[in-house]
């Protein structure tokens, strides 16, 4: 359902995106770091300040997410200014440039740049990419590969099989083990630990794993949590793996199910759920960092989804309304912590977050005084 709407939205947007404004330049090109570059990007998919906003009244407490001392707000759009799909708004942080609709990894005119995650693994650092949902869809599939649409699953499959992301945490076995030009799982589990199920995940030796590829659903492993590990459980594996190299990492955490139950309007508790979730990945990541201070965590929303309002009626359980089942153009907050944070704060474009981004991995805003 939600595929179909976007998809009818393309046609309709698809004139007004191409016409867009000439590609940004994608920040400086000099690193100028001497230690190790460390950046871990989370996006809570969907998740406006009405979400945040649920997991606050829902705990009574501040969420770990508050300990990122920097706040920034994000305008979420697409190249021609209007609400943004999944494609076009992880494609803005992935390579610094608005683009159009289903648009992954390239700009409005169908040219492909290079991603942060490209970048990263030019300096020799390695990778990883971690969701709840198919590994293939937009959010991963803009950091990892180049497409004109999201809904080429096969394509970005294959394109990450030619890379050598050290690790792949999410669903989507179906478009590598039934890729039209054979399985990629085969060729890829002589690199790769292969798993697919939380049991097979919990035995893997870690200290012994240089490339972990998880693949615990044929498509989506949304709604049923149980089949696969929890995002806290992933990002500890993947922060594990990713650590040993002394260049550095940049790693990619999202939890799409924020985006999935707005997208649903589902129920106060249920949407807290969620991001109860992701701020235990959240806390993850901090723990990380207290450990390695040298590490970047910038956390956000690819857009805001369903238009939440929270209410809290006197006498009732809080209550969540939504003004629409597709997403919102309402601005989304940011959060960041460690070398290079500052520069995240304050108004921003998703365009700029992605420059950010780009420079960081390159060591250039890192050891900025
Ligand atoms: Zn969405």
């Amino acid at each position: 359902m939600k595929a179909v709407v976007v998809m009818l939205a393309t046609i309709f947007m698809v004139a007004a995106c191409s016409a867009g404004t000439a590609p940004r330049a994608t920040g400086s090109a000099a690193g100028t770091a001497s230690g190790p570059t460390r950046v871990i990007f989370i996006v809570g998919d969907g998740t406006g300040v009405a979400q945040w906003s649920a997991l606050l009244v829902a705990q009574d407490a501040l969420p770990a997410a508050a300990r990122l001392p920097v706040i920034g707000l994000v305008d979420t759009r697409c190249d021609c200014g209007r609400t943004t799909d999944s494609g076009a708004g992880a494609t803005a942080y992935s390579i610094g440039i608005r683009t159009g609709y289903t648009m992954i990894g390239m700009d409005a005119d169908s040219v492909a740049h290079t991603t942060v995650l490209e970048a990263a693994e030019a300096r020799g650092l390695s990778t990883g990419m971690v969701t709840t949902t198919h590994i293939t869809d937009a959010t991963p599939a803009a950091f990892g590969s180049h497409v004109a649409s999201r809904y080429d699953r096969y394509g970005i499959a294959a394109q990450y099989a030619q890379k050598d992301i050290e690790v792949l945490l999410g669903g989507g076995r179906w478009y590598f083990a039934q890729h039209p030009s054979g399985s990629l799982v085969d060729d890829m589990r002589t690199r790769y630990t292969y798993v697919t199920t939380p049991a097979e995940f919990a035995r893997v030796d870690l200290q012994a794993t240089d490339r972990l590829l998880g693949l615990f659903a044929d498509s989506t492993t949304y709604p049923d949590r149980s089949v696969r590990p929890s995002l806290p459980d992933m990002a500890r594996a993947a922060l594990t793996i990713l650590d040993r190299n002394p260049r550095g990492f940049f790693l990619l955490l999202e939890n799409e199910d924020t985006d999935d139950l707005n997208h649903d309007n589902e129920p106060f508790d249920s949407v807290v759920g969620g991001m109860r979730e992701l701020d235990a990945m959240i806390e993850v990541a901090l723990e990380y960092q207290q450990r390695v201070p040298g590490t970047l965590i910038v956390v956000v929303g690819d857009h805001e989804t369903g238009g939440l309002m929270v209410t809290l009626p006197r006498g009732e359980a809080p209550r969540a309304t939504f003004q629409t089942g597709g997403h919102s153009a309402s601005m989304v907050p940011l959060f960041a912590g460690g070398p290079g944070a500052e520069a995240f704060g304050g108004w921003r474009t998703n365009a700029e977050v992605g420059q950010l981004l780009m420079r960081a991995v390159q060591g250039d805003i890192l050891n900025a005084p």
